[in-house]
């Protein structure tokens, strides 16, 4: 199978290459390369020449140097192997379909997952199938003539957490009753035959994030997911840390200081109480603030929750400013504990408020470092579809980044 072979491939040197090349998609040249991985001139030549004989970099062209020598691009080549991403979200399973550098290929969205996991799982693995099938029928190839089938290197899971990573199973994530104890991968890895690993969302998310943004190799990443509730993730070069248990980045009882709400956990004023989607809109509809009716879904109410706010209604607008307070205590409590060089905030609840939230966020959070520097505070660009995307990607990164050769 094409999937298992090209796990061979991980000798440490070339994923060590094969990154530097893909990390400039404009095109790099040789002596870059060299100068990016420290490898020798010799060293990154021949494996040049084998990751070219792969087919998964090409040269094309001249660079002209500042000196003016030209020099031969390197580029990667993009179609040269496909992996798949799955979200399992309570709101429904996303499916995707991403090249080298986790641009969509394919996409497809499925109901939501239901109290049948393997069922569930054979389903996803049809879809995954019938995905490939389509993408043979539209002539999709790599460009030496496989299909995508053939090109399918393998598939990643994002699941809502609690998830354990290394046995590939989902234990009991909250928003998600039926699935108890599923073991994902080896079921996936049954119906489709390809290698499958797992991690929780927000894990997935930030890897989306540093797989497609060149930052530098030391660069550490705090991300924020917002979406029913709340969670982060934190990479260090790259890696997302999972902790002992892969619990790592489970902030929804944070201490956020705000005082007058009690938390189901039986504290006062944990940033959950704030950011809980339901609970928001629970709370306005108490108040008498219709959300446009009851059996809507809860982006519909939460986007109906945010008009009424920038309308100036006085219940919406608390509840709002309140979400933003209590993110913007937890996230500066983030910063303070994780130093990160960027921080970076998405997911679908947040691209509906942060219009409104975002400077009481950053009010609250931009706190400058005693040497004056604040870290970045950047929203996601990369949308809605970040879930699957960065299941995907955490395929990609375990079989092509060096870090884990
Ligand atoms: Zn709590």
């Amino acid at each position: 199978m094409q999937g298992r072979t090209m796990l061979d491939l991980g000798r440490r040197n070339e994923l060590t290459v094969l990154s530097a090349v893909r990390l400039s998609p404009d095109g790099t040249s040789q002596s870059e390369v060299v100068h990016r991985t420290g490898l020798s001139r010799q060293a990154v030549s021949l494996i040049t020449r084998r990751l070219r004989e792969r087919g998964l970099i090409e040269t094309d062209g001249t660079l002209s140097g500042s000196r003016g020598k030209p020099r031969t691009v390197l580029r990667i080549v993009p179609t040269a192997l496909l992996a798949a991403g799955v979200h399992l979200d309570p709101a429904g399973i996303s499916l995707v379909i991403v090249d080298l550098l986790a641009e969509a290929v394919a996409q497809r969205s499925l109901a939501p997952p239901t109290d049948d996991p393997p069922g569930d799982i054979a389903r996803i693995a049809r879809e995954l199938s019938a995905m490939q099938e389509d993408l043979q029928r539209e002539g999709w190839r790599t460009p030496d003539g496989r299909c995508a089938a053939e090109a399918m290197l393998g598939i990643g899971v994002a699941s809502p957490g609690g998830v354990d990573v290394a046995a590939g199973i989902v234990l009991t994530p909250p928003w998600l009753p039926g699935w108890r104890h599923v073991p994902v991968t080896a079921l996936l890895e049954h119906e489709t035959g390809l290698p499958v690993v797992l991690d929780k969302d927000t894990n997935a998310a930030l890897t989306a994030e540093t797989w497609s943004v060149a930052g530098p190799a030391e660069e550490s990443v705090q991300y924020v997911y917002l979406g029913a509730g709340v969670g982060s993730a934190l990479s260090i070069r790259g890696r997302p840390h999972h902790g002992a248990a892969a619990q790592a980045g489970e902030i929804g009882h944070l201490p956020t200081g705000l005082t007058g709400r009690r938390c189901g956990c039986g504290r006062d004023g944990c940033l959950s109480v704030y950011t809980d989607v339901e609970t928001m809109l629970s709370a306005a509809e108490a108040r008498g603030l219709p959300l446009g009716g009851a059996g809507r879904a809860s982006s519909e109410r939460l986007a109906h929750l945010v008009a009424s706010a920038t309308a100036g209604d006085p219940v919406a607008a608390e509840l709002v400013g309140d979400y933003g307070a209590a993110l913007g205590e937890a996230l500066r409590t983030l910063i303070d504990l994780h130093d990160p060089h960027r921080l970076v905030i998405g997911g679908p609840s947040w691209d509906v408020l942060s219009p409104l939230v975002l400077p009481e966020v950053q009010r609250r959070a931009a706190v400058p470092a005693p040497d004056g520097t604040a870290p970045g505070l950047e929203s996601s660009r990369l949308g809605d579809g970040v879930g699957a995307l960065g299941a995907a990607t955490l395929f990609l990164q375990r079989e092509l980044s060096p870090s884990d050769s």
